[in-house]
């Protein structure tokens, strides 16, 4: 049984599902803050699925789901605030929610003899890039409350490991895209701030704003590496696959290599909506770096990953998954 935290959201639910269609049984343990209800009961058509509504803030709360299920033997553990914005207005937040609510999760392990981690961690623990690709070998110096959440957790997991033996994947996403392939979940945050979604929902009332045309980048527009979500969960089970033959803490980027400006996405989604979006130019957005591209050479190497699919297939996907929910 495996006990997946967050699973309601975006990344979690898609992970959940790849977990479920190999017949695996799954705990989901989410506060329904963020992620939906409605997202459950999909996921729940697909195999063997139990949900626990609870918060991670709640010691008790994970406690009672580990005193309840003595057959959990691993944790792949999504729940988080993810907004950078958002973590540098009210870094308390984040502070609290990701890092307390993870130490509650990784005592609650502990005490149950739980000792395998897969951890959703961000390109954001890197900060400000000095090179490009970045490998795993890159300086982590995050430049907002988010990414610095997520790189503290990190090395708690570091000494939780030398201490008490909790081995940790650490998969580093670089910018996720996409939903699944038929359509039945996807990419579902209220309010949207990501790119795509962004893109694909513009109306005339309601504009797509890109930020900034003024970067130093081939077209002036941020340039992303945008690894489709698909395959992002195919690398949480190679994750886990790794820690149940005994591999050791570690941690991987996730990415594809491939970098897309903004500009570029933008013209993809026209093309796959087929029709012009409208567009308004609004100046950068604060903490955006320039470019930010992935290594994803250990993550191939050690894990056996290999991305499948690319940006355009991506795009579709997100694109027939607006359709379902704009039809709700
Ligand atoms: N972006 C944009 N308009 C939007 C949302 C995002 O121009 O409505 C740009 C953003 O400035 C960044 C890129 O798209 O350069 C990717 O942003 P996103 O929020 O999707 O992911 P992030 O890179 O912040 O993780």
């Amino acid at each position: 049984m495996i006990l997946v935290t967050g699973g309601a959201g975006y990344v979690g639910s898609h992970f959940v599902m790849a977990l479920l269609e190999k017949g695996e049984d799954v705990i989901v343990f989410d506060s329904l803050e963020l992620g939906h209800m409605e997202t459950i009961e999909t996921l729940k058509q697909y195999g063997n699925l139990k949900f626990i509504k609870g918060n991670l803030k709640h010691l008790d709360d994970i406690r009672g789901v580990f005193m309840s299920n003595k057959d959990i033997t691993a944790v792949a553990h999504f729940a988080a605030y993810s907004q950078v914005a958002e973590s540098v207005k009210n870094p308390q937040k984040y502070y609290y929610n990701n890092v307390y609510g993870t130490l509650n999760l990784l005592n609650a392990m502990l005490e149950f003899n739980v000792k395998k981690i897969v951890f959703s961690s961000t390109a954001a623990t890197y900060g400000e890039p000095v090179y490009t690709p970045i490998d795993e070998k890159h300086p982590q110096n995050p430049i907002n409350p988010y990414g610095m959440s997520k790189l503290m957790i990190e090395k708690i997991m570091d000494d939780y490991d030398k201490a008490y033996g909790l081995k940790s994947v650490r998969l580093r996403y670089f910018n996720v895209a996409g939903a699944d392939s038929s359509s039945r979940i996807g990419e579902w945050h209220e309010p949207e701030t990501h790119l795509i979604p962004n893109v694909l929902k513009a109306t005339s009332e309601k504009t797509f704003k890109m930020f900034g045309t003024d970067y130093d980048t081939q077209d002036g527009t941020c340039v992303r590496d945008y690894i489709n979500i698909e395959d992002l969960a195919q690398a949480h089970l190679n994750a886990l696959e790794y820690l149940n033959n005994g591999g050791k803490t570690n941690y991987f980027n996730l990415g594809t290599k491939d970098g897309n400006s903004v500009k570029e996405v933008f013209s993809a989604c026209e093309n796959i909506k087929g029709c012009s979006i409208p567009l308004e130019i609004c100046p950068r957005r604060d903490g955006d770096p320039a470019t930010l591209v992935a290594d994803n050479s250990k993550a191939k190497d050690v894990l056996n990953w290999i991305p499948k699919n690319d940006l355009t297939y991506s795009i579709k996907t997100a694109y027939e998954w607006e359709k379902v929910l704009s039809s709700n």
